[in-house]
C-alpha cells in the first residue's frame, strides 16, 4: 500500500492476466504485474499513480479500486 494512494485488485471480480491483463497494459506508471493469476500491485510505485483512469476504464468487470489516502 502507497502511503498516498492504495491500488487493489478485487481477486473475486479479476478474470485474469491470460484472459485480460489489460491493467499491466495500460498503467503508465507500473502499478500491476504479473505473468499468470491475478495481477500483483507494486508497492513501491502506488504512489506515482497519477490517477488517469485508464486501468478502471480497462477493466471490465470493475476489479479495481483506487482510494486516495489523503
Ligand atoms: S489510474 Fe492510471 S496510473 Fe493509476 S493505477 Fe490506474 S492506470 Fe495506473
Ligand atoms: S483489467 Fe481488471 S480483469 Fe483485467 S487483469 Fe486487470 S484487474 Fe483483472
Amino acid at each position: 500500500m502507497g502511503l498516498f494512494i492504495a491500488v487493489e485488485v478485487l481477486k473475486d471480480k479479476c478474470v485474469g492476466i491470460d484472459e485480460c491483463g489489460k491493467c499491466i497494459e495500460v498503467c503508465p506508471v507500473q502499478i500491476f504485474a504479473g505473468e499468470h493469476g491475478i495481477p500483483s500491485i507494486i508497492s513501491k510505485n502506488e504512489d506515482e499513480c497519477i490517477l488517469c483512469d485508464q486501468c478502471i476504464q480497462g477493466c471490465k468487470p470493475n476489479a479495481i479500486s483506487i482510494g486516495k489516502k489523503y
